[in-house]
């Protein structure tokens, strides 16, 4: 990991070093500031994975109600209206068709 110098601007591996080799300056700050410059960043990502696994979810439980409604048309007919729920319908609708499918199964 390379952190910048607070000292002299000078870019310097801190693996290898605990103080400055151009200047001597300690370096504890520098490499403190770094490794919550990475923590953040490590966050970020797992904020931006999760966003991701939550899209797939939710496009997913679409994909199902789509599959289901298929299956219980078990036509062409069935697959044109599946598509334009597909096309038109927003999550809530998605779900409350879904709902009403369900239980008019039971
Ligand atoms: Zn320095």
């Amino acid at each position: 990991m390379k952190v910048k110098c607070d000292y002299c601007d000078s870019y310097v591996d801190v693996e290898e070093n605990e103080n400055c080799p151009n200047c001597g300056g300690p370096l504890s700050k520098a490499i403190a500031a770094e490794k919550d410059r990475i923590n953040e960043e490590k966050i970020k990502e797992e904020e931006k994975a999760e966003t991701l696994r939550q899209q797939q979810r939710e496009e997913k439980n679409q994909d199902d109600v789509f599959d289901l409604i298929k299956t219980i048309a078990g036509s062409a007919a069935g697959a044109a209206i599946a598509g334009t729920v597909a096309k038109s319908a927003g999550k809530a609708i998605a779900e409350f068709i879904k709902k009403d499918i369900k239980d008019s199964f039971k």
